[in-house]
């Protein structure tokens, strides 16, 4: 089996992971800039991990086989002193043109508030100006559908082309919104909280298989970087085909990347 790991956040992983993901078919893996657990305390916090992100990542990974994307900015949950995520963004342009960044990601909503939606506009108007594609985080449990909703609007407004955005973390109540609005839809698969397998299946199976992608998250809380694999297991056992299962986990998100500038298969 192949696959792309669409959105992992790897800073956060061993090189166990790496070495069970390499084994289990991973060909590409992509990186948004998240949270770190913890509120980083300065711009030069920042700073270091955009250089973790595109420097000592992609060498961590190339030791295991596995090209490392990036997509950078500052999260949602970082952006309600917008004061300090405005010092931030300043730095972004610094690592645009470095040859694993992807786009601006992922950028969003966590609470819904003033300040992270006028940040989350700031980072759409990057984003253009440098001509580049978008992953979006959305809000959880019940923040999710008016989160979803109020970034829709934003998008809308910001006259963004749809075919260049992936809005992440859908569920069965926000992957309608989403796709019918002609953007691209993210599954995240966690053990826990959000979606399990068969839910993942589930709504694929209820909205369709063309622009949506499945990703594990992969990150510092309880979740599985082979999360997207165990899916695909789970399509196997509904007797899904060997050609529909590739489509879902490596051809779809490998046609979403190539809009990327800097993407290019191995
Ligand atoms: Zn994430």
């Amino acid at each position: 089996m192949r696959y792309i790991e669409p959105h992992g956040h790897m800073v956060s992983r061993t090189t166990d992971d790496y070495q069970s993901i390499a084994m289990a078919g991973c060909e590409v893996l992509c990186e948004p800039a998240f949270w770190a657990g913890y509120d980083r305390a300065s711009v030069e916090g920042f700073y270091d991990y955009y250089r973790q992100l595109t420097e000592y990542e992609p060498a961590r990974a190339a030791k295991f086989g596995i090209p490392h994307y990036c997509w950078l900015c500052i999260n949602p949950k970082e952006a309600q002193d917008a004061g300090f995520a405005r010092e931030v963004m300043q730095i972004i342009p610094d690592f645009l043109d470095r040859p694993n960044v992807l786009g601006i990601g992922e950028i969003g909503l966590n609470k819904n508030t003033k300040n992270e939606l006028a940040i989350f506009e700031e980072h759409l108007a990057i984003a253009k100006e440098y001509d580049l594609p978008i992953l979006i985080h959305t809000p959880h449990l019940e923040d999710k559908r008016k989160g979803t909703l109020l970034i829709l609007d934003a998008l809308k407004n910001a006259n963004v082309d749809p075919s260049r955005v992936v809005i992440d973390h859908v569920e069965e109540h926000t992957a309608g919104f989403v796709l019918d609005a002609g953007f691209w839809a993210g599954m995240t698969l966690y053990p826990e909280s959000k979606c399990t397998a068969a839910r993942a299946i589930d709504i694929l199976e209820t909205f369709g298989m063309e622009t949506i992608w499945m990703n594990s998250a992969c990150d510092w809380g309880i979740s599985d970087p082979l999360a997207v694999v165990k899916c695909a297991l789970e399509m196997k056992k509904r007797d899904y085909t060997r050609d529909l299962i590739d489509k879902v986990i490596y051809q779809n998100p490998k046609t979403f990347l190539e809009k990327c500038p800097n993407f290019k298969l191995p």
